[in-house]
């Protein structure tokens, strides 16, 4: 589904990534772990296109897609759901969602699309009317995550959707996300700083270290290994 290779990335002066490679498989769940500042987000940017590299490769599906504008990669089935949420909070919880959807050709999946979402995350149901300042920090992310869901993403990006949750708002949004890999395939590019979270729910895990990929395994063979957990998990 997703290749990356050799991305390098820098904020002006600052190497934020120094050749990183990435395989992600069609229906996978891989996280993406490391401790602050360990080039995660960056990571995410680049390969949804809104950092161009400095060197290296994004392909996706196989289609070489590398600074492709961000607009372009939806278009072709990437999603991206930011770290903080990036909800409109001006607008309501349904126009959000058909914000998210107007990518879209098909003017018929607005309607169905949002009814699915709020099949999805329940609590969004009841506040379809509100706007979405009056949201939790949960039904935030719930809501960030539905708009992403409606431009139908095959490969969906998610930057730290566990941030400043409480453990069981976290977990419902990620039975909710397996839920809906089996359902419809969707593969999953998890960035998280909370290791123990993404390891449970992950099929594939990869390191940073200061812009380093330093660990690439399967995600419970990595949940076992001390020695990477504690050199590069616990900061
Ligand atoms: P976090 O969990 O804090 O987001 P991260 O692993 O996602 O950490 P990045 O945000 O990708 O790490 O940061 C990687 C490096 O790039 C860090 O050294 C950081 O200070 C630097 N950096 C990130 N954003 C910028 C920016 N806008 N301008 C300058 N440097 C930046």
């Amino acid at each position: 589904m997703l290749e990356v290779r050799g991305l390098a990335a820098a904020y002006g002066p600052v190497r934020a990534l120094h050749g990183v490679d990435l395989h992600v498989e069609r229906g996978s769940i891989t996280a993406v772990l490391g401790v602050n500042g360990a080039g995660k987000t960056t990571l995410l940017r680049v390969i949804s296109g809104l950092l161009p590299p400095k060197a290296g490769s994004v392909v996706l599906g196989g289609r070489d897609v590398t600074r492709r504008a961000p607009e372009d990669l939806v278009r072709l089935g990437m999603a991206h759901v930011p770290e903080g949420r990036g909800v409109i909070v001006e607008l309501t919880v349904e126009e959000n969602l058909r914000l998210g959807g107007l990518w879209r050709r098909d003017r018929g999946w607005l309607k169905t699309g949002t009814a699915r979402m709020f099949e999805l995350f329940p609590p969004l149901a009841e506040r379809r009317h509100q706007r979405a300042e009056a949201l939790s920090g949960g039904e935030r992310q719930m809501l960030a995550i539905g708009r992403a869901l409606m431009s139908r993403p095959e490969l969906l990006l998610l930057d730290e959707p566990s941030l400043g949750l409480a453990p069981r708002t976290t977990a419902r949004i990620i039975a909710t996300l397996r839920a809906l890999r089996e359902q419809t395939g969707l593969t999953l590019l998890l960035v998280e700083q909370n290791a123990a979270t993404a390891l449970s729910v992950a099929d594939r895990a990869v390191v940073l270290n200061l812009g380093r990929k330093v660990a690439d395994d399967d995600a419970t063979r990595l949940a076992a290994d001390d020695r990477v957990r504690r050199a590069y998990l616990e900061g």
